[in-house]
């Protein structure tokens, strides 16, 4: 280890108190986005930053947007690799007020029955904890070497709980500044588990459809039209049940075309990972995973394209019974995407798909909800070999190196607009409950996290 980054991990242990301190003011500054009654708040928690990264010598800025304002910050002094640092300020609502145990804006340090330190409050774990995990590292880093050994620049987002709205504008306006960086980080993501850190390196994207299946040209009575008319609802049950195979696969022509494998090293990684597939299922109240045979719940949930059904509407619902056959019926279906799938043409291979198996007097219209690509960032890059090797240093465990099933908007952005690669790379716990009562982060989380930056930033400076 080097003296700087041994120097700096000591004076982060040493000053720990001050940097909780911090993250107390931060967490009591009311900054949620998605209510116009605290848009104060919400830039108040803004210039608190700009005020606090001024002082830590970066060139920072309250940005304006047609929503709530960005904070963006430089550190451009030193050589080297130049990292994207984004977090959010903003947080959700607190209530219901009463099932909170202590005030939400006061952050308290509260000692668990397992003899852990959590500091409760809205915000400290989702994002102001984490954002600060970054910012200490920073603070520490400085206080004993001086100048930052890489050039940082830190992006805050104060709507990312409201929809990130201005937040592809804003990366569109200000493309150079914020794309001259060579990597970006995100710290919004959690640990794999207590012991073992994660990087996200995929995420999965999402298409939306909407289908709607009209057969008669009105609702027709079943005693006098029953067997002769044609049942928008069993076209639409036929054309649901078409879309998956007995072993789980999905069953539209082309669907996979575009999906690639795991790569050897993180397929052997994903089986060494402690998982317990029964008890996942368990907490939902099942017992079988009901995807593709002959792969992992992991694989299934993070690597793997789905087709759910979401919705289905059609027909008399409401109580008591009434003999109609419908003239419409209708149904909501998704697809998260993997790899280079192209939402474009899922979309295209869906609908002839549904074409395709329509009987004669049935018609089907079409409504896009969305589309967006998947995003994955190369697994034997350096910066991802780098961090891996820096986690694996403070955590003793080798970082998991996992697919996120679910999409996290803004690293897709990076990429679309910036042409950045994003680590995920965060230190919350799946019990934080975060936008819920009784949030928390674990002050071992806030601790753990800030000497994890260190050892990054020292591991990209080398
Ligand atoms: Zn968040």
């Amino acid at each position: 280890m080097s003296p700087a980054l041994e120097a700096a991990l000591a004076h982060a242990d040493a000053h720990l108190d001050e940097s909780v301190e911090r993250l107390k003011t931060l967490v009591a500054i009311k900054s949620i986005s998605t209510d116009k009654a605290y848009a104060g708040d919400v830039r108040q928690a803004a210039e608190w930053l700009v005020r606090d990264l001024e002082a830590l010598g970066f060139d920072a800025s309250v940005r304006a947007t047609p929503g709530h304002p960005m904070v963006v910050a430089h550190d451009r002094a030193a050589d080297g690799p130049h990292v994207l640092f984004y977090a959010h300020y903003d947080v959700q609502p607190v209530d219901p007020l009463n099932l909170w145990h202590t005030d939400p804006f006061t952050a308290t340090l509260v000692n668990d029955d397992k003899g852990e330190t959590r500091i409760v409050g809205r915000g400290t774990s989702d994002d102001k904890g984490q954002l600060l995990t970054f910012v200490e590292a920073c603070r520490a880093w400085k206080a004993v070497n001086g100048l930052l050994p890489l050039k940082v620049t830190l992006f805050f987002e104060g709507e990312e709980e409201s929809g990130s709205k201005s937040l592809p504008g804003f990366l569109d306006a200000n493309r150079e500044e914020l794309g001259a960086a060579d990597i970006a980080l995100v710290c919004d993501t959690d640990l794999w588990n207590a012991e073992t850190p994660s990087i996200v390196t995929s995420l999965r994207g999402l298409v939306g459809e909407e289908i709607e299946i009209t057969c008669a040209s009105h609702d027709l009575h079943s005693g006098m039209f029953g067997n002769a008319a044609r049942n928008p609802i069993q076209v639409l049950a036929d054309v649901i049940a078409s879309l998956r195979n007995p072993d789980g696969s999905v069953a539209i022509e082309g669907f996979y075309d575009d999906v690639r494998e795991l790569p050897a090293d993180i397929a052997a990684q994903w089986k060494r990972l402690p998982y317990d597939e029964a008890a996942f299922l368990r907490g939902a109240g099942l017992t079988t995973p009901a995807g593709e045979t002959g792969r992992s719940v992991l694989e299934q949930t993070r690597a793997r394209p789905t087709c759910e059904i979401n919705g289905i509407i059609g027909g008399y619902t409401g109580d008591g019974f009434k003999t109609v056959i419908p003239a419409k019926a209708s149904a909501k279906i998704s697809f998260r995407l993997v790899s280079e799938m192209d939402p474009k043409k899922i979309r295209a291979a869906f609908r002839k798909h549904v074409t395709d198996r329509l009987p004669p007097d049935a018609t089907v219209t079409f409504s896009e909800h969305g589309g967006s690509p998947a995003m994955s960032v190369p697994t034997d890059g350096p910066f991802v070999k780098q961090a891996a090797a820096a986690l694996k240093d403070e955590w003793g465990n080798e970082a998991a190196l996992i697919g996120s099933g679910g999409s996290i908007p803004v690293a897709g952005e990076f990429k679309r607009v910036l042409g950045l690669d994003t680590l995920l790379i965060g230190f919350a716990l799946d019990d934080d409950r975060i936008h819920s009562p009784n949030e928390k982060y674990d002050l071992r989380s806030f601790h753990k996290g800030i000497r994890s930056w260190l050892r990054i930033i020292a591991a990209f400076a080398a």
